[in-house]
């Protein structure tokens, strides 16, 4: 399936990863750990990348923070992005101390000297930067808003062209969903650097789930967006599921198990939420595309059930067991689970011994 080929545009190395120029639409996340605490600091740069992160930035609101970060450099093993307001001799030492990429918002970070000065380090250094602006600092109608948006993003801009700099990211984000997708698709007409997306302070739990998803979802599927963040309060590694399920949804990541669980109604005979709970915890490490029902009773789950790989039927007292549409086991319901994992064990052991 390719529901959502990317809009070309250049591409932009951030350490050894690639955002933009190709298909590929790098999930990344930010720490929320005072930077100039190294060991929590590293500690959720390790927790973010082992839950799927590619970059990961931290914010440097100060000098304590700015040391930290030839630390955090060498140990982290993702590409570290540092995230920097209002102080551009921050941005510089940043990119001195050898940080992948900078994101700065050029209308608090100084004049437009301020701003050439860090081009033109980050230039000789090999750093990419991401000009971030925010819509809330813009105000405006939408309509209003979007010109104003691009006539600040269209000057900023000059000044990277005319240093011939063009390992940029561009970001325009609000918490606004619909403000958000519209923005992009202006940005993504006007110009060739790939785009940062995500919808900011999305709000909390469902709320911020749904915004992001639909947000980030709508572009990804117009083929616009290279790298997303989904923004969650809290443990940043939360984000990382929800932008994979986002990228599995459009179609940009076929890998892993995909599950589906019946809503259950009253025909169900086993708790289908808790089920789909447990085998998602037990197949977290499988990395090959397939797809499991979890089904709340045998006499429709089958046929509802058509088109996955395995699954899991609820029954009276004993439930079945489905692979490749074929009925496999009979067991007790309470064996359900165990038994579909030796089925999907056997099956992917099977797989791998096969010769190609
Ligand atoms: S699979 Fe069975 S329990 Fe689940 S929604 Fe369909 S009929 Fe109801």
């Amino acid at each position: 399936m390719s529901s959502c080929k990317r809009s070309q545009t250049i591409g932009v190395k951030v350490g050894d990863v690639m955002i933009g120029g190709s298909e590929h639409v790098v999930i990344q996340s930010m720490t929320n750990t005072p930077t100039h605490d190294v060991k929590a600091t590293l500690q959720q740069i390790l927790a973010l990348q082992a839950a799927g992160a590619e970059i990961v930035r931290v914010a440097v609101p100060d000098k304590a923070a700015l040391e930290a970060l030839p630390s955090l450099i060498k140990k982290s093993p993702v590409p570290l992005v540092a995230d920097i307001h209002f102080d551009a001799a921050l941005a510089i030492g940043a990119i001195e101390a050898g940080i992948a990429k900078v994101r700065i918002n050029p209308g608090n970070i100084g004049s437009e000297a301020k701003v050439r000065d860090i081009i033109r380090i980050a230039k000789k250094q090999g750093t990419a930067i991401r000009i971030g602006i925010n819509s809330g600092s813009i105000g405006g109608d939408h309509d209003q808003l979007v010109k104003t948006s691009i006539n600040i993003l269209n000057k900023y801009i000059d000044w990277f062209k005319s240093e011939r700099f063009d390992q940029l990211v561009i970001s325009m984000k609000s918490s606004n969903t619909l403000e958000t997708i519209k923005m992009n698709k202006q940005i993504a007409k006007h110009y060739p650097y790939p785009l940062h997306i995500g919808v900011t302070e999305s709000g909390v739990g469902d709320a911020a789930i749904v915004h992001s998803s639909i947000g980030i979802g709508h572009l990804l599927l117009k083929g616009i967006g290279n790298t997303i963040r989904v923004s969650l309060p809290g443990d940043p590694v939360k984000e990382i599921p929800v932008a994979r399920e986002i990228l599995q949804a459009v179609g940009l990541i076929r890998e892993g198990v995909r599950l589906i669980a019946c809503p259950s109604c009253g025909r169900t005979q086993i708790n289908t939420e808790k089920y789909a709970k447990i085998v998602t915890e037990k197949l977290k490490d499988i990395h090959v595309p397939i797809k499991v029902a979890i089904m709340g009773c045998v006499v429709n789950g089958p046929g509802e059930a058509k088109g996955a790989t395995y699954a899991l039927c609820g029954g009276k007292k004993e439930g079945l067991i489905f692979a490749h549409g074929q009925q496999v086991r009979k067991v007790l319901n309470e064996d359900l689970v165990t038994a579909l994992q030796e089925v999907i064990d056997a099956d992917l052991n099977k797989t791998k011994e096969e010769p190609k």
